[in-house]
């Protein structure tokens, strides 16, 4: 029954991306690039099936990407966007692994939680404690974590993070990949600022992750860390080399503040942000008023999403195909 659900879906989807390349092609002005290759004409019977489980997840941009990238490499795979509560998690791990699902993406509220489902966690999902990325190696399920490689690749698109001194915004998911990564690329010092501060009045359900990550990286990773309770505008101390927002401040409001004293921003600074909608925050249009190097969180997703590509499929995904899918479904 499950199975045939899921036919159904790829077959719906696959008449809705026929006639959206179809409607391309007769289009002059859709950049030729953007119009990737379609299926391949003989096509598998048994397709492969990557999936995204997260919730609520529509509007998630990955499977628009990845099915992109999966046509430009002539792969005949599916990608599918699947909505999954958190009490069913384990019933879906379950069902993807039954269904022979070649590997997934989790996102929120499932990251944490789908740990005890897998057979393996690779360093960095061990490390960073939640998994983002699984793939399927036989009949063993192996978790990884590609958010916080994903923005190091985008970052050495401006600076070498070996050496530097960074202060991370946020003590979350994205902050969490981002900081553990760091820490491997041989940062020389990471200051975590969040506004919970472990005494578990404003997070109840996830009290100290501000100290703990500070602690992990201490411990762990054997780098000087610190963390930082926020309260009010965060004063950058003089020797920052990178700023990191990966905070959620921002997401869905290109209005939206985050509490900085913006004369501590230096010129030639690199401030980063992971949102990815709207992708010019205002922190970042407020850095570049102050002549810092800014970065958004396109790259990121793009990064992440090509280091899960490889992951799957043992390819490079082409990455121009990737950005461009990204800066349509963003209509930027
Ligand atoms: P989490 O919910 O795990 O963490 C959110 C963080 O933001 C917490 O540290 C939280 O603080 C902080 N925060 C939220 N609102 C405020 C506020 N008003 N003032 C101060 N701090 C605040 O989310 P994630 O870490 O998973 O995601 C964070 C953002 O990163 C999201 O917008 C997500 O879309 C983006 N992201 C982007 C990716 C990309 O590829 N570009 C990849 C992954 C995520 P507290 O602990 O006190 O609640």
């Amino acid at each position: 029954m499950q199975r045939d659900l899921v036919i159904a879906v790829i077959v719906t989807h696959r008449q809705a991306a026929v006639a959206t390349c179809a409607r391309a092609r007769q289009d002059e002005r859709v950049h030729t690039s953007a119009c990737v290759r379609p299926t391949p004409a003989v096509s598998n019977p048994l397709q492969e099936i990557v999936a995204l489980f997260g919730y609520p997840v529509a509007g998630n941009p990955t499977q628009y990407l990845m099915e992109k990238a999966f046509a430009r490499a002539g792969l005949d795979w599916r990608y599918l966007t699947l909505e999954v509560a958190p009490e069913l998690l384990a019933d879906a791990m379950r069902g993807a692994r039954a269904m022979g699902f070649r590997g997934g993406n989790l996102t929120m509220p499932h990251k944490v939680t789908v740990l005890p489902l897998l057979d393996e966690l690779t360093d960095s999902a061990r490390l960073i404690g939640a998994v983002n990325c699984w793939k399927r190696d036989g009949d063993r399920l192996i978790g990884d974590n590609t958010d916080g490689r994903g923005f190091v690749q985008s970052l050495r698109t401006l600076i070498d993070p070996a050496g530097k001194r960074f202060v991370v915004l946020g003590a979350g998911g994205a902050a969490r990949a981002i900081a553990v990564e760091l820490a491997l690329a041989k940062a020389t010092n990471i200051i975590i600022v969040n506004r919970a501060d472990g005494a578990g009045q404003r997070s109840q359900q996830v009290p100290d992750r501000g100290p703990e990550l500070a602690d992990l990286l201490v411990d762990k990773l054997n780098i000087p860390a610190r963390f930082v309770l926020w309260q009010g505008d965060f004063q950058l101390p003089a020797e920052t080399d990178v700023l990191i927002n990966a905070t959620s401040i921002g997401f869905g409001d290109r209005q939206a503040r985050v509490p900085l004293a913006l004369d501590t921003l230096r010129p030639n600074m690199v401030v980063a942000d992971v949102i990815i909608n709207p992708p010019r925050t205002r922190l970042l249009r407020e850095a570049a008023a102050q002549e810092c190097r800014t970065l958004d969180g396109i790259g990121m997703l793009v990064n992440q999403a090509a280091i899960a590509f490889r992951i799957w499929t043992g390819r490079d995904a082409d990455t121009t195909v990737l950005r461009e899918a990204v800066e349509e479904y963003l209509n930027l």
